[in-house]
């Protein structure tokens, strides 16, 4: 007789046998969706594989399937098997692990379109709403609800009734007093559009000496499908012409008959991007961003599944395309820590992609201008191939780049007697006129939002810091708005006027923001056209196409911004970038610090010169002389990572080891540290004698809406068998069901 294993939608990290009557031999297979008995009703189910036996020896009666799901697509045997491999490494059931190969909106055959999707309305209303009514219960709810529309795009009502609970009497409330809006998005329109954009083709350009080495690399390994090694690192400064090493890869692939995926980091899924790779295979390019509709989602995965698309272009969950036939995988900015998904399943797509190139035979490409520490360490060690672009690819030099002393500067102005501000030194005030004069445009950057980073009461003996109730946290001070936003739960407070502790008139801002940039920019440069890209402004679906579309028709002089404006932006009227403050982020108690300010630093310093013109770049920061910001200024990746593999190698840290993060959370804070303790003390027995485990303690971010976190580590070499344990006993043994347990493996970093 004939068995299938199957899986249910529910987190049980179960296979359930069950018997596939003769009417069904024929359609049912691995990655088909079937409909089976289950308790007392029937359910959805997902077949994982298929098995002929002589009789049936498990311990229940074997029901049979009682229909196949004949017009929902069928998952690819392969992808099955990398979904096994996920659940089991990244300790997550089976069924969270096969939910994230195939997208919602095709799985669900019911769409969500054409259903009305709600916005945030005016900012300014909102808020005044929260400040008149911040405390009463009576509207508790409208306000739980312009929270949640605070951190999310739009929502339709069931995403809303599902999120806080809010009934359509609470949405229509919101709705007439223009506190929300329906979102101007009209899908349809939207796909209109899409389908209008022609573009126009556009040839391979001839290689550089560089290029051309990388491309010889990169076809070999596509050739040679038997060989060893078969992920390679590009390793190329910003603007070295990679994405047209990557175009060419692919070519190549297609000619062998193969498919290829590319991965970007959402972030960079711009227009501008997508261009790039329409321009040279047309109709032949699937998109798959967060935008689409489930309508044009599941039209993308249709071209795909049916083969009509050979190449899939998208962020993280492209990775899971069903291709046929896959030759290459392209991971662009292999270093984001965006590939990393911060929920289950907690998949680094970067791995998962040299796992998948392995289980289908194709090859894996990495690029990046800052590679991370684990892939240049598999790179030097032979485990991945190597090849390097040292030079940009029109030739325009890289930028000149200027280290400003903020201590300095701030001595330099008290002596003279001058209102000390540290916001912009003397050196950036000329730079930026100098650019504005040339009639050239500027960047600056600043990876924090807000107007402060928090408000706190001068007076020496009160303790006052505006802080969220929920979180462990201060809260963001945005000026203009008088508001108080939290960066973890989104909760949104009016502004204190006074201290609500001693009463104090005034309180004090600390740490600054992109808002206070904003205001000062404008006081400084008065004449300059100056926007903001931050996320606060970049609210609903266009603002950031319209204003990156502004500044580069040059309606704009100077853009401020976080981090959203330090990736992947190529304009080449930008001549100098300015770096606010470049020490915000080192001095985090975290061991990816140092890696992320490299990164970061590299990355917005290429945003200069990308023309024809000279570019400049001016980093101002408080330590000059540290070790990390020296070797930024220097464009030194190699000395960077001498430098930082130094000490994670003492401490068995990534790429050395592997990180196991073991959170618990719960609103009990007793209760937590119990189970966390139990468990890790259990664990601990699993380890290998070289893995460090480190006990449990307060996480970082030590509450999060109202509930405490603690976390455990586990770092090492040998780490299999611990994690086999840890995923048993956080999968299927029973704790208390008030604390919420899970894994991160291979933690980015402890938060
Ligand atoms: P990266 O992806 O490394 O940042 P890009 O691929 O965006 O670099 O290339 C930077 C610029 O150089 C682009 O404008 C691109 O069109 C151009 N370019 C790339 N390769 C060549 C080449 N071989 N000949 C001429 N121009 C090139
Ligand atoms: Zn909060």
């Amino acid at each position: 007789m004939l068995i299938a294993q199957v899986i249910v939608e529910l987190s049980l990290d179960r296979k359930f046998d069950y018997l596939i009557p003769d009417a069904l031999k024929d359609s049912v297979h691995p990655g088909v969706r079937v409909i089976i008995p289950f308790g007392k009703s029937s359910r959805e189910g997902c077949v994982l594989s298929v098995q002929q036996v002589d009789s049936y020896t498990g311990n229940f009666t074997l029901k049979a399937i009682i229909s196949v799901k004949s017009n929902s697509p069928q998952l690819p045997e392969k992808l099955l098997q990398l979904g096994s491999w996920m659940a089991d490494y990244y300790c997550c059931s089976y069924e969270q692990a096969v939910k994230a190969l195939l997208p919602g909106a095709v799985r669900r055959s019911r769409s969500n379109n054409g259903k009305r999707r709600y916005t945030l309305g005016e900012q300014s209303l909102a808020d005044d709403f929260i400040r008149q009514n911040d405390g009463k219960k009576s509207a508790a709810k409208r306000i739980a609800v312009l929270q949640l529309l605070n951190q999310q795009d739009d929502l339709t009502a069931d995403e809303i009734e599902l999120y806080c609970g809010a009934g359509s009497s609470v949405v229509k409330a919101l709705l007439d007093l223009q506190l929300i809006k329906v979102s101007s998005i009209d899908p349809a329109k939207l796909r209109r559009q899409r389908h209008k954009v022609t573009v126009a083709p556009d040839k391979p350009r001839k290689p550089t000496p560089e290029q051309a080495a990388a491309l010889q690399g990169i076809c070999a390994m596509l050739d040679a499908a038997d060989s060893e090694v078969r992920t390679g690192l590009l390793f190329g400064v910003t603007g070295s012409g990679k994405t047209e090493v990557y175009l060419q890869s692919i070519a190549h692939a297609l000619e062998l008959g193969k498919s290829a995926i590319v991965l970007v980091p959402e972030i960079s899924l711009t227009p501008q991007t997508v261009r790039r790779f329409r321009a040279r295979f047309g109709d032949l390019l699937a998109v798959l961003h967060s935008r689409l509709s489930d309508a044009e989602r599941r039209e993308e995965w249709q071209k795909i599944y049916s083969g009509t698309a050979r190449i899939a272009i998208g962020a993280r969950s492209a990775l899971f395309a069903p291709m046929h036939d896959l030759g290459l995988i392209v991971v662009d900015e292999e270093h984001e820590n965006s590939y990393k998904q911060a929920e289950a399943p907690r998949y680094s797509a970067r791995d998962v992609a040299v796992m998948r190139g392995r289980i289908e035979n194709a090859a894996v490409l990495l690029g990046s201008a800052t590679p991370s520490l684990e892939s240049y360490y598999n790179a030097l060690n032979g485990k991945y191939k190597l090849w390097t672009l040292e030079h940009r690819a029109e030739d325009s030099p890289l930028p000149e780049v200027k280290v400003v002393d903020l201590a300095l500067a701030k001595a330099n102005a008290i002596s003279n007697g001058e209102k000390t501000s540290t916001l912009f030194t003397p050196e950036l005030i000329t730079a930026v006129r100098e650019r504005l004069n040339l009639h050239e445009q500027v960047i600056l950057f600043l990876n924090r939002r807000g107007f402060a980073r928090e408000l706190a009461c001068p007076e020496a003996d009160c303790t006052f810091v505006a802080e969220c109730p929920d979180c462990s946290k201060p809260y963001i001070y945005h000026k203009s708005r008088q508001m108080l936003t939290c960066g973890l739960c989104g909760r949104l407070a009016p502004a204190p006027a006074r201290c609500p502790l001693c009463n104090a008139d005034v309180l004090k801002t600390r740490g600054v923001g992109t808002e206070r940039i904003e205001e000062s920019a404008k006081r400084v440069f008065g004449s300059a056209r100056i926007a903001r890209m931050d996320s606060d402004t970049m609210r609903g679906a266009d603002s950031h196409e319209i204003t990156l579309e502004k500044f580069r028709r040059g309606e704009l002089d100077i853009l401020i911004g976080t981090q959203m404006i330090a990736k992947g932006l190529d304009f080449p009227n930008v001549t100098l970038v300015g770096v606010i403050n470049a020490d915000s982020g080192l001095n985090i108690p975290d061991v990816r610090s140092s890696e992320r300010t490299f990164q970061l630093l590299t990355q917005v310093a290429g945003r200069a010169g990308r023309g024809d013109k000279h570019g400049q770049v001016i980093i101002q920061t408080f330590s000059p002389y540290n070790d990390v910001i020296r070797y930024a200024v220097a464009q030194d990746f190699p000395a960077f990572y001498e430098y930082d593999s130094a000490v994670r190698q003492i401490l068995n840290y990534p790429p050395f080891g592997h990180l196991i993060a073991l959170y618990a959370r719960g609103e009990n804070e007793s209760e937590v540290q119990e189970v966390i303790q139990t468990v890790f003390d259990r664990a601990k027995q699993y380890c290998h004698e070289s893995v460090i485990a480190v006990d449990p303690a307060p996480a970082p971010l030590a509450r999060i809406k109202g509930k405490y976190r603690y976390v455990a580590t586990f770092r090492g070499e040998k780490i299999t068998s611990v994690r086999k344990a840890l995923r048993h006993l956080v999968l299927h043994e029973i704790w208390k069901s008030s604390v919420d347990l899970y894994l991160d493996m291979d933690a980015q970093t402890l938060s």
